[in-house]
């Protein structure tokens, strides 16, 4: 087939083309659209604006993106009394005595579970709030919970209470996990619908992060040798169960590529680890301390796999790169293949620690913390989401994702906030936010070198494209055939 239009090639002795001929999988001939017509007067021809190597989610959870996606969508919901019109709604659509999930309201104070046990009596209910810190539920949630007045509040968590000591519904930090245990588990149904999501929205791979269940890894390696993943997936695997994997690729479809750690929590929680106290006090905490973690990430490391750092604080990417400097000290490729995810927040003085490493960033993340940040100030204001400061140090490989459920997987979305910065900082021109989608991701995973490359347009590419008019994918070029783009 022929597909004429300008081509971003991300190719570096020619940019930009006119056209490009696909056979059997593979990118044939690249060129100007009259020389290619001549060319092949018989190919299938199509139109585009705009042809680009196939986009990348960098960050993503196909699981529970999958989850999100069969829940209420309350995002951006301000009234409780809506919310329970919605489930009010939902619970005349379900069997009783079945769960009613949802997320992504935002309120100003914390209502009582009288709304939800009136919407919904004989279904429990549980819906998380957009940043997922706090969770409101119903009566019937609560006793499939076993929660109840004399439940005590959990560690790091608070069950809010009525006079009478018996809870409200409404839940904080670690308190939602009293009520998220008895949920359902995610099965493979979730995991297909996440992913069926992304091939939908036009992209052609997707990095995967650690999701849970240890299960899942075996469900997704399934679908892969049965050939039935809608598009290309690398995979994280958690931490707690790597040692039992080892790196793997199954043909296009699965590339087992790494394992993924936590250093810190998040900003909005108060649990980004940063080098200066945060204004009500505290400077957050590590999880996976990164000055514990030498011998397992060596380990990791010598399994050939890469070692898959979440890192929020200015603290957390400090001592993570006191960690890869340990490590590259005792021979191990830890610039190379120690990767950061999120490095939201990062201080003068490790900025050009950064040269030469994979920084996989989330830009529409940034648009939804600046009121937090805003009102944050200091530290926090002055270090967070410099991917334009990161772009011009030598060696950087700069990923673009959108880390779905936190993100609605939107890469016109990311691409807007990547080149004008919500921050009102510097952005990135748009050929270098487009690289972050559609090139580096390949060529973080080593799929640029692979005998069909990916990542770049060029004879002898795999033809996994994605295809844009108006600055917006409207489909992908896919197995060998042009599937339309489908916004749910
Ligand atoms: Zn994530």
């Amino acid at each position: 087939m022929l597909i004429v239009g300008e081509v971003w090639t991300f190719d570096g002795g020619r940019p930009r083309a006119g056209a490009v001929y696909l056979e059997g999988g593979r990118v044939v001939d690249v060129g100007e659209a009259e020389e290619l017509r001549t060319r092949y007067p018989g190919a299938r021809r199509f139109s585009f604006e705009r042809v680009t190597p196939g986009l990348h989610d960098a960050h993503v959870h196909p699981l529970y993106w999958g989850e999100a996606l069969a829940a209420l969508d309350l995002r951006d919901e301000r009234d409780p009394r809506r919310v329970a019109a919605a489930v009010r709604a939902e619970a005349a659509r379900r069997p009783r005595g079945s769960w009613i999930r949802g997320g992504g309201y935002v309120f100003d104070a914390y209502p009582d579970r009288a709304l939800l046990d009136e919407a919904a009596p004989d279904h429990p209910v549980f819906l998380e709030s957009r940043d997922l810190h706090s969770a409101w539920v119903n009566a019937a949630a609560l006793a499939a919970a076993g929660v109840d007045a004399r439940t005590p509040d959990p560690p790091g968590g608070r069950v809010l209470r009525r006079a009478d000591g018996e809870p409200t519904g409404y839940l904080l930090e670690h308190a939602a996990a009293l009520v998220r245990r008895a949920l359902p588990s995610p099965t493979a149904d979730d995991l297909r619908r996440g992913l069926d999501d992304l091939a939908r929205r036009g992209y052609v791979a997707a990095h995967a992060m650690g999701d849970l269940p240890p299960e899942a890894t075996e469900w997704v390696r399934r679908m892969a040798v049965d050939g039935a993943l809608p598009l290309r997936l690398a995979w994280a695997l958690p931490k707690r169960v790597w040692r039992s994997w080892r790196p793997e690729k199954i043909g296009e479809q699965l590339h087992v590529f790494g394992v993924k750690f936590f250093a810190d929590g998040a900003l909005t929680s108060r649990t980004a680890w940063m080098k200066a106290p945060y204004p009500e006090g505290g400077r957050g905490m590590p999880l996976d301390d990164p000055r514990a973690h030498d011998e397992e990430v060596a380990a990791v490391l010598e399994a050939g796999f890469e070692a898959v750092w979440h890192a929020i604080g200015t603290r957390a990417v400090h001592e993570l790169l006191n960690l890869s400097d340990r490590l590259e000290a005792r021979g191990l490729p830890a610039r190379t293949r120690l990767r950061i995810e999120h490095a939201q927040h990062v201080d003068d003085a490790d900025l050009p620690r950064l040269a030469g490493r994979t920084l996989s960033m989330q830009p529409w993340h940034a648009h939804d913390d600046r009121t937090a940040l805003e009102a944050l100030g200091g530290e926090p204001w002055r270090t967070a989401y410099r991917w334009a400061d990161f772009a011009r140090l030598p060696g950087v490989r700069l990923l673009f994702g959108s880390d779905a459920p936190v993100a609605v997987p939107d890469a016109v979305a990311g691409l807007h906030a990547a080149t004008r910065h919500p921050l009102g900082r510097a952005g990135l021109a748009e050929e270098a936010a487009l690289a972050a989608y559609v090139r580096t991701p390949a060529v973080a995973l080593g799929w640029h070198e692979e005998e069909a490359f990916w990542g770049r347009i060029a004879p002898g590419a795999r033809a996994a494209l994605t295809l844009w008019e108006r600055g917006e994918p409207v489909a992908r070029v896919w197995n060998g055939a042009v599937e339309s783009v489908q916004r749910t």
